[in-house]
């Protein structure tokens, strides 16, 4: 059966997102589709973000339990649910709780193969985009990472988790003054419409 798919794409720079109205209606049947096989993970960019615009957020993110805690990166971990998994901010009635903006970099860009968009000829700017922003996003990470470490600031430190932000935060601003050209190859937004035929529940790729 074949269904016509809206995604919306949104340029905001480092906290760009895709929305896909399929998601409502996830061909999966199990009320959690790709949320209930992926763990969250927070890299230093997203800790900046809420630094500077969710700060409570970040605090309750910091008292969840199954955490890992790397030394610049923290994994909530999904919890076993049936014969998979759910993520921990995943509700079975409204989906993610957390607005997309508040997402780590996976969340707020990933679609499934089974939409598979990146075929889509028209869509080769947004392609392109995604692809220099995750490899723009992953080298802003290691580079703020290093210089943590040269100053030994860790996340494994419960005690001087203060210090290590707000050293993050500074790194941060410092590396993102100048914003790269890509930035502005593709729109602030923008809408498309396209087909795919739909299988259900285990025939339908993640
Ligand atoms: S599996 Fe695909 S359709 Fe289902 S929630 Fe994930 S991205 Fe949306
Ligand atoms: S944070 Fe939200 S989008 Fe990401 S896996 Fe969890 S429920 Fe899904």
């Amino acid at each position: 059966m074949d269904k016509e798919i809206a995604m919306i794409f949104h340029n905001h720079g480092l906290r760009s997102y895709i929305e896909v109205d399929l998601c409502r209606e996830c061909p999966r049947e199990d009320d959690k589709g790709c949320c209930g096989h992926y763990s969250p993970v927070f890299y230093p960019c997203d800790f900046a973000y809420l630094l500077e615009n969710q700060p409570d957020l970040l605090r309750y993110i910091l008292s969840q339990p199954g955490l890992t805690v790397l030394d610049y990166s923290i994994t909530v971990n999904n919890t076993p649910e049936g014969d998979s998994y759910r993520c921990q901010f995943h509700s079975k009635t409204g989906g993610c709780r957390l607005e997309q903006l508040q997402r780590e970099s996976i969340c707020r860009h990933f679609v499934c193969p089974g939409i598979h968009w990146e075929t889509e000829e028209n869509l080769k700017p947004w392609k392109d985009f995604f692809a220099k922003l995750t490899d723009y996003e992953n080298n802003l990470n290691l580079i703020i990472a290093q210089k943590l470490a040269q100053n030994s600031l860790t996340l494994r430190d419960k005690d001087n988790r203060q210090p290590f932000f707000q050293q993050l935060l500074k790194l941060f601003k410092e590396a993102t003054e100048i914003k790269p050209d890509f930035f502005a190859a593709v729109p602030i937004y923008e809408e498309v419409k396209f087909k795919r035929a739909l299988r259900f529940k285990a025939d339908w790729p993640l």
